[in-house]
């Protein structure tokens, strides 16, 4: 496994593989892995000759007063998951690699993130998709896998792919959970022994939301309503709770196609996000592995 902390050694390296005919599927992710991010490596075998993983905590992803400082950073140990897991390239630039200091270009995605994250994190998108286009160009994945925890990310990333023409497959993943429910995230690890139990709450109230219309509960207010409150029962502060078209992410009232009911919430200082996908008509949503699978009637 190489290690690569060099952009131009690193797009020397991609194009040199791609003339020998190597299809490559990339992992972007922010490190400190866990067995969410195992997943989609896992998965990324199955879209690529080789697995490449970025490790890359992205600063223009992060608004002001957010936790880049804090984010949790476990090099080591992410490189060693890597090499277990069968990755053939790690790339880890520093900021310096990827951002120019007077770069002065970004690529923004103009509908599909201003919703949901978007309206509470300005310019996170914009973060995101700029990063991902500068990692596809260096890198020149044929396929990038994404994890549906971060599911309004993977909409927004491939609608850049297709307005921009990039010849990338987006590969969406499962959400992996532990198994009392929480959703992983690199974040967890900020929350207390309390309020690791709080933020339970989350995972039980979207599966509580999932029964409720797999019960015929179809009108979308109510649903968000009984999860918002969940939610305070337990203590967190709730930033948002949205039932909205899986695939436009435009609000939806009633459950008549794949809607995808999001949250975000604060546990003391620790934002988390989680989601469902509710298709009544699909009965269970294989891209949500872990909540109950919701089946008509
Ligand atoms: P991050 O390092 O948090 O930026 O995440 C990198 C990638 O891993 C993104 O595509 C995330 O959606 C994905 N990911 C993070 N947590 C999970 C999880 N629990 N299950 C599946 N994918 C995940």
């Amino acid at each position: 496994m190489r290690v690569v902390r060099n952009s131009a050694e690193m797009q020397t390296l991609a194009v040199e593989r791609r003339s020998r005919g190597v299809t490559v599927a990339l992992v972007p992710t922010m490190g400190a892995l866990h067995e969410g991010h195992l997943s989609l490596v896992r998965l990324a075998h199955e879209h690529g000759d080789e697995v490449d993983v970025t490790l890359f905590v992205n600063p223009a992803q992060f608004g002001p007063g957010e936790d880049l400082s804090q984010y949790p950073r476990t090099f080591e140990r992410d490189v060693e998951l890597c090499r277990a897991a069968g990755v053939s390239t790690v790339f880890c630039p520093d900021v310096g690699q990827v951002y120019a200091a007077d770069h002065s270009t970004q690529v923004a995605e103009t509908r599909l993130s201003t919703g949901l994250c978007g309206a509470h994190r300005p310019g996170h998108f914009d973060g995101v998709v700029t990063v991902v286009a500068k990692l596809f160009n260096i890198m020149l994945p044929s396929s990038a896998v994404f994890g549906s925890k971060d599911f309004q990310q993977a909409r927004v990333i491939r609608r850049m792919v297709r307005d921009l023409n990039f010849p990338v497959r987006i590969v969406l993943a499962p959400i992996v959970r532990e198994p009392d429910g929480l959703a992983m995230s690199s974040r967890n690890r900020y929350l207390s022994a309390r309020e690791r139990e709080q933020a339970l709450s989350i995972s039980r109230a979207l599966k509580g939301a999932e029964a409720e219309a797999a019960d015929g509960a179809l009108d979308t207010e109510a649903l968000g309503k009984s999860v918002e409150s969940a939610m305070d029962a337990a203590g967190l502060t709730v930033q948002y709770v949205v039932c909205v078209d899986a695939d436009t992410l435009e609000p939806v009232a009633r459950l008549e196609r794949p809607v995808l009911l999001a949250v975000a919430a604060f546990i003391g200082k620790t934002r988390l996000i989680d989601n469902v996908v509710l298709d009544l008509a699909a009965g269970a949503d294989p891209s949500q592995a872990g909540l109950t699978p919701v089946r008509q009637g």
